[in-house]
């Protein structure tokens, strides 16, 4: 029998008790041993599963109070300065001040930023480095969670994040030098822990260098090389496995085997054709752990597939030295199914969660000298569900596919160009100068998800809810109007979430009680799921404009989410390209975009937040992924007439490197963010001659200072230095549905007097 591991276990429980237990700590309501206790009960709990179900190698260190790379910053003692640490212990309040920011007498002291862990959903805290910054070894988490489980008798694999990713996962605070210059100075530190490890028992060791599958650069080869040179002990004290994951390694892999490390995990989910080149190289007596099954979606595998692979490593490395594992930690996908009780039955027997994956990779164990004979029945039981939901009319409309399939070049263009359409659209509108107006969500306050959860729990009708949320728009109109906005929103209080809530309105979409994932910290999110074909069955959002519209006679924006954001922030099906799902889901926009024209809507905005996010990890594979995205942008969003002007939204990330795409997508207006850069952004968006017209985010609306008309005026001045008054409209940075009302009102009341006198600055002037 070949071995089987995961790479790591999803942290927050069954039932988010994690989530549940931090955030009771940070409100005060549990103490620091309470914390910790759920936190042990935890650990415990996993690692009881893991060896009921009979995994062989089991992760430790894997847990996280918060995030794996501010562990691993504490573990070395890169704490910043500003938290003024003493040298001494690193306690769980210092940690969580890392992580949230803390205040100090009147003083706030910002939490180490945060950013996207390659291309999950999930967000580390950003290590930031000074020149010859000084590394000491401090926690050591990594051994106290080694011997919590072997005092329970299992003896695990800890988990490392390995020298060269933690580097590069930070940045420099000062200097231009390469976070790599640093490395010498770390690696005695992992020496140490290792050390450490050894000395309590461990033997394996599992260290994660996702940065492999990256685009190769020469320093970072070198890198790896020296640190594997270095750590692989000398005395066999430990056993490095180099695990790398998220993609293909081919381009290090001469780097990777002339090390001396013990085993190598690859990514047989992303990159399944790295196996025989990696198979060539391996050294015999070399581990290779297998990544086959999908640590990525929550799909069964099709199990058979794997086999061949299997059996090949075997028969080069013996069964002694191949591993069957998840293709990455399953941090990234749900718990487990067993709560799933409202789920279709058909579709359930299709997904799977943490929990069983698990089983797909003990199954997958047995296959060795054996032969596949001896999990056949099994095999076959399990085909048969793959086979059911390829063949499955809840996964397969014929009608959608030729829909798709008759998409024309002529569908993803409008019919005159921008400069055209931006005279007709004048004509129509008579903005003024500078248009003001907002991103699309107004406070969802305490009352309004009270009222949900009344509607949800029976306490309150459908019409009565329905009601109160016309109150709601029609109140957020009257203040839009009051306060002398351009072009008026109604304020998204129906919506829960940008994504769940068309996701709710589609064929082909299904949503889960227990599905959760960590983004970041406490915070989970419930990806819906992409099981079918997509279809739009109805309007899904004409009503709630054309009544917002009725109120009005300003303009209204109907809002709409992106195609590719849909897709983005969804689990997405495996059995079709990414880009089919997304053309559909762009049909459904399209219908709905024609529909809430004609209903009278002439200003629309089609959110695409996540456009940026998507980009594939190696570089090579940016263009086409671009091209896809941008057109599935414009096949939602070219169907209408000239006059009637298209909106785009984005945020979260510099758009410098994907301009020429965002210029493609051909919106009649984009808003973005852009205060957190202090308008930095925009140069790169003069520079670059953008031709449309753009709404730089004028002040940050994650904080809840209230911004002040002057600094919104010097920040529009800034961007009037770089582009075109006449291109230019005031919004906010995102929508303001995380504020309260005083403070939105405070802050629109200052963006639409900054407005009035920068109109007022410019008349006298021109
Ligand atoms: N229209 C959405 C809102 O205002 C956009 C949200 C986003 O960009 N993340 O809430
Ligand atoms: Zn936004």
């Amino acid at each position: 029998m070949a071995k089987t591991a995961v790479l790591g276990f999803p942290r927050m429980g069954k039932k988010r008790e994690l989530k549940k237990a931090l955030e009771k700590y940070w409100r005060g309501e549990i103490n620091k041993e309470e914390l910790l206790e759920v936190a042990s009960a935890l650990r415990v709990a996993h690692w009881r599963l893991m060896q009921e179900h009979q995994l062989g190698i089991i992760p430790s260190n894997d847990f996280s109070f918060y995030d794996q790379v501010l562990d691993t910053t504490c573990m070395v003692g890169a704490v910043p300065e500003r938290y003024n640490w003493n040298d001494g212990d690193i306690d769980l309040d210092l940690y969580f001040a890392m992580a949230r920011g803390k205040k100090n007498d009147n003083q706030n002291i910002p939490a180490m930023e945060m950013t996207k862990w390659f291309d999950t959903n999930y967000h580390y805290l950003v290590p930031e480095f000074k020149e010859n910054q000084e590394f000491k070894l401090y926690a050591l988490k990594a051994v106290r969670e080694f011997e919590e489980a072997k005092a329970m008798g299992i003896h695990t694999r800890p988990v490392l994040l390995g020298p060269v990713s933690y580097l590069l996962s930070g940045r420099m605070v000062d200097g231009a030098a390469s976070v790599l210059t640093l490395l010498p100075l770390l690696l005695p530190v992992y020496e140490a822990i290792l050390d450490k490890l050894a000395e309590a028992g461990a033997d394996w060791i599992q260290m994660d260098e996702p940065c492999l599958v990256l685009d190769r650069a020469e320093d970072v080869a070198a890198a790896v090389h020296k640190t594997y040179k270095q750590l692989s002990s000398v005395d066999s004290r430990w056993k490095i496995q180099l695990t790398t994951y998220f993609g293909g390694i081919t381009n290090y892999l001469n780097d990777i085997v002339n090390c001396p490390i013990d085993g190598l995990h690859v990514d047989l989910v992303r990159a399944p054709e790295q196996l025989d080149q990696v198979l060539e190289i391996i050294r015999p007596d070399q581990q290779l752990s297998l990544g086959v099954i999908n640590g990525r979606n929550i799909w069964r595998s099709d199990l058979g597939i794997f086999i061949p692979m299997i059996e090949k490593a075997i028969t080069k490395l013996g069964e002694n030295n191949v591993i069957i594992s998840s293709s990455c930690s399953l941090l990234h996908v749900p718990f487990g199914l067993e709560e799933e009780t409202e789920l279709d039955e058909e579709i359930k027997s299709w997904l799977c969660f943490a929990k069983e994956k698990m089983d797909e990779i003990v199954l997958l164990g047995k296959v060795g000298t054996q032969g596949k004979s001896v999990i056949a029945d099994e095999l076959t039981k399990r085909q048969a569900a793959v086979q059911f939901r390829r063949k499955s009319e809840k996964v397969n409309q014929l009608r959608i596919k030729e829909r798709g399939r008759k998409v024309t070049a002529r569908m993803l263009a409008r019919n005159a160009p921008f400069n055209e359409r931006k005279k007709m659209q004048q004509e129509k509108f008579r903005l003024p100068l500078l248009p003001t107006t907002t991103i699309g969500s107004f406070p969802q306050t305490q009352s309004v998800r009270l009222k949900r959860r009344d509607l949800k729990s029976g306490k309150l009708n459908q019409e009565a809810y329905q009601q109160f949320l016309k109150e709601e728009t029609r109140k957020c109109i009257a203040f839009q109007e009051e306060i002398g906005l351009d072009v008026l929103v109604h304020g998204e209080f129906e919506r829960t979430d940008m994504v769940e809530y068309f996701g709710e309105h589609l064929d082909g979409f299904v949503f889960t009680k227990n599905g959760w994932v960590q983004s970041y910290g406490s915070r989970c999110v419930k990806p819906p799921i992409i099981y079918g074909d997509v279809e739009r069955k109805e309007p899904m959002t004409v009503a709630w404009s054309s009544f917002a519209q009725s109120l009005t006679k300003k303009p209204m924006k109907g809002m709409l989410t992106g195609p590719v954001t849909i897709l983005q922030w969804s689990f997405v099906r495996d059995d079709q390209p990414r880009k089919d799902t997304c053309q559909q889901i762009a049909l459904a926009i399209r219908d709905e975009v024609a529909d809430l024209e004609r209903a009278g809507i002439h200003v629309i905005q089609i959110d695409e937040p996540a456009l940026r996010e998507g980009l594939p990890l190696k570089k090579t594979e940016w263009p086409a992924y671009l091209k896809w995205g941008v057109d599935c942008f414009r096949l939602a969003s070219a169907g209408v007439k000239n006059e009637t002007q298209i909106h785009t939204h984005m945020c979260y990330g510099d758009f410098e490197d994907i301009l020429d795409a965002i210029a493609a997508m051909d919106a009649d207006v984009i808003s973005i963010e852009a205060s957190r850069s202090d308008m930095v952004l925009l140069t790169a968006f003069g520079e670059f001659k953008y031709p449309n017209d753009i709404g730089p985010g004028v002040y940050d609306i994650h904080s809840p200072l209230v911004p002040e008309k002057e600094a919104i005026i010097n920040r529009m001045k800034k961007a009037m230095a770089v582009m075109a008054v006449e291109q230019l409209w005031i919004n906010p940075d995102c929508g303001v549905k995380t504020r309260n009302w005083p403070e939105v009102n405070d802050a629109l009341h200052n963006m639409v007097a900054a407005a009035k006198e920068l109109r007022g600055q410019i008349k006298i002037s021109g």
